[in-house]
């Protein structure tokens, strides 16, 4: 009986994990075909400065048009992306159209935005990494610091020596780098201090939260020590003018949120563009 019942947990355990497998497999092929079908899209949600309400910047954020799935969200496809090798073809894609659409809205005369990009760490793994953002950089003509490179807390903590150089050599040409995401991880003051950073993004959780004690005192420490080590800080997920006016008060510079708007399709963005002033 005992011995039986193993035996079918051991069959179950195989069948789930064969089936996890397939469908690994079958979502590495689908991305494939993504790429080569351009099925990916970027989304951009406005940065706003918190003292004027003009846009001061925007974040690529991808989607995935699946003709079968429909609008598939990056938290579903990014991590298996990261696992098959498809990140570094994806990310690859991901900096050349936001930057070729940050010149383009400039040549347009819409508007001379600082462009974010989620980078995945796997993206600094890549050896051409280094060649080809200089690549981009020389061909569209962009201004580096134009340019802003967002990597979460826990991403940057678990970077190598050799990856912060990398991140330190791309500051050192002017392109800013973000930490986003910021109180979910662990970093240290040390670490903050030693970063290659200019800006941290307070995580949506304790926006969240704003309204009570504790989750305040995390806001207002998160904007001190920000502000003592001379760096930007953006508040993620602002939803609520209520809120809006509590990050104004504690010194945040800049936010995002549904406030102001949710990412947006590119046509969308420009039409947003055209009704709020950015710097
Ligand atoms: P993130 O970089 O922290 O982006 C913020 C996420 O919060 C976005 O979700 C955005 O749509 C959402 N958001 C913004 N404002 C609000 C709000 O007011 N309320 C709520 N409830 N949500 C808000 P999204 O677009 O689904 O992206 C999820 C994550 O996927 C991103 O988190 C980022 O880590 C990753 N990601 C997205 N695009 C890329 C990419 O091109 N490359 C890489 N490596 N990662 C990406
Ligand atoms: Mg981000
Ligand atoms: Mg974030
Ligand atoms: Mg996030």
């Amino acid at each position: 009986e005992a011995k039986n019942s193993g035996k079918n947990r051991f069959k179950f355990f195989t069948e789930s994990l064969h089936k996890q497998v397939i469908g690994e497999i079958q979502l590495e092929q689908d991305m494939q075909r993504a790429l080569k079908n351009d099925e990916f899209e970027l989304y951009f949600q406005p940065k706003t400065c918190v003292k004027d309400g003009r846009i001061v910047g925007a974040e690529a954020l991808v989607r995935w048009n699946d003709p079968q799935k429909g609008l598939v969200p990056p938290n579903d496809f990014i991590p298996a992306a990261e696992k098959t090798g498809l990140m570094v073809p994806l990310g690859d894609w991901v900096l050349k159209t936001a930057i070729e659409q940050q010149v383009a809205w400039k040549e347009q005369g819409l508007a001379d935005l600082h462009i974010s990009v989620n980078l995945s760490p796997v993206q600094l793994i890549d050896t051409l990494f280094d060649r080809k953002l200089q690549t981009l950089i020389n061909q569209s003509g962009i201004n580096p610091s134009q340019l802003d490179i967002e990597m979460t807390e826990s991403q940057f903590m678990e970077n190598t020596e050799q990856n912060l150089n990398s991140l330190a050599a791309m500051r050192e040409q002017g392109i800013t780098i973000s930490l986003d995401d910021f109180g979910t991880g662990y970093s240290s003051l040390a670490y903050l201090k030693k970063f290659p950073i200019d800006t941290l993004k307070i995580d949506k959780t304790f926006i969240d939260d704003y309204a009570t004690e504790s989750g305040a005192i995390f806001i207002e420490t998160i904007v001190k020590i920000a502000h003592t080590l001379d760096l930007h800080v953006v508040a993620e997920g602002i939803e609520q003018e209520a809120q809006l006016n509590y990050i104004a008060q504690t010194g945040c510079e800049t936010y995002q949120g549904y406030y102001c708007s949710a990412p947006l399709p590119v046509a969308e963005f420009e039409a947003f563009l055209k009704n709020h002033p950015s710097t």
